[in-house]
C-alpha cells in the first residue's frame, strides 16, 4: 500500500495514503479500520490485480466515487459515474436551505432543474416523506442515472423525471419550491479545472457560458413567467457569483433574496 500511496502522491492526489487505504478497502471488502488493525501493508496475492487496476484509475485522476461506483451525499448513498457530476459536499447547503424554506403543508411539489445524479431531489424527498418532486434533466444519460438513484432509494412513487429542456417542461405551474445546481463555471475557466473535474465530470454540467451566468438568467426568466407568485427558488452558485446572481434575480422581479455559505466559508447558495 505504501508503493501505491507514493504513486498517488506523484499523480498529484491530495491525501495519497488515505486514498490508497480506501482503494484497498474497496478491493478487499474490509473497512479501513480492519485494514489498519490487520497491518495490511501489501496487497494480498488474490487482490493484487483488482487493487492495481483501481490505483491505475486513480492515478489517471478518475474520481474515487467513479471507481467505487457510489458517492455519499447528505448521509445517503448514490450511484455515481461519468453520466453526471459527482455529488459534492458543498451542495448539501442547497438541501439545508430548501428544508428551511419548504413550508410544513402536506402534499407539496418540488422541482429540481438539471437534476443530474438526482442527489438534491432525492435528499429532499428522503427527508420530507410528505413531499413529491420532479427532476427536470435534458441530458438523457444523466436522467438514466437519476432514474437508477430514484429506484435505489425506492422513491418511484414520489419522484418523477422529465427528460427535456427546462423551458419545455409543462410542470412549472404546480411547483411549490424550485431548486437547481446549474452549470456555473465560466467557459474559459473549464480548461484549467482540476483534471478530476475537467476529464470526468460532464462538461454540460459545468459550463455556464462566457460569464458563467447563462443558466441563472434562464432560470430567473422562467421563474418570473411560469411559477406561481411567491414560490421560493434556491440556486447553488460559484464562490464569486453572489452579487451577480442577486442582481439577476432582482432584475427578474424576485424578492426576499438571501444567501448562505458552504462549510469552506464560500458563498454557495442564493434564494429568493
Ligand atoms: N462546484 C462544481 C465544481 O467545483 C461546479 C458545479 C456546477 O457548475 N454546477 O466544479
Amino acid at each position: 500500500m505504501a508503493a501505491a500511496a507514493g504513486r498517488l502522491r506523484q499523480a498529484g492526489i491530495e491525501a495519497p495514503q488515505r486514498e490508497a487505504r480506501l482503494l484497498m478497502s474497496l478491493a478487499s471488502g474490509l473497512t479501513t479500520s480492519q485494514l489498519i488493525l490487520r497491518g495490511h501493508l501489501a496487497a494480498p496475492d488474490d487482490l493484487r490485480e483488482s487493487f492495481e487496476r483501481m490505483v491505475r484509475q486513480r492515478e489517471a485522476c478518475v474520481p474515487f466515487q467513479h471507481i467505487a461506483g457510489t458517492a455519499s451525499f447528505f448521509g445517503l448513498d448514490f450511484i455515481s459515474d461519468a453520466r453526471a457530476l459527482v455529488p459534492r459536499a458543498d451542495s448539501e447547503v442547497v438541501v439545508e436551505a430548501a428544508l428551511r424554506l419548504l413550508p410544513e403543508a402536506p402534499g407539496l411539489e418540488i422541482a429540481d432543474l438539471g437534476t443530474g445524479s438526482g442527489c438534491l431531489l432525492i435528499a429532499l424527498l428522503v427527508t420530507r416523506p410528505d413531499v413529491s418532486g420532479t427532476g427536470v434533466e435534458a441530458d438523457v444519460a444523466a436522467a438514466s442515472l437519476a432514474a437508477e438513484n430514484i429506484a435505489r432509494h425506492a422513491l418511484e412513487s414520489r419522484a418523477r423525471l422529465a427528460v427535456q429542456p427546462w423551458a419545455e417542461w409543462s410542470g412549472w405551474g404546480s411547483v411549490d419550491l424550485l431548486i437547481s445546481n446549474p452549470p456555473y463555471i465560466r467557459s474559459e475557466v473549464i480548461a484549467s479545472l482540476d483534471p478530476e473535474v475537467r476529464l470526468h465530470d460532464p462538461e454540460v454540467a459545468l459550463d455556464g457560458g462566457a460569464d458563467g451566468l447563462d443558466a441563472y438568467r434562464e432560470l430567473a426568466g422562467l421563474a418570473q413567467t411560469r411559477l406561481k407568485p411567491g414560490t421560493p427558488v434556491i440556486f447553488e452558485i460559484g464562490y464569486d457569483q453572489q452579487g451577480d446572481v442577486r442582481a439577476i434575480l432582482s432584475a427578474a422581479g424576485l424578492t426576499d433574496i438571501g444567501s448562505a455559505k458552504d462549510l469552506g466559508g464560500n458563498d454557495r447558495v442564493v434564494w429568493a
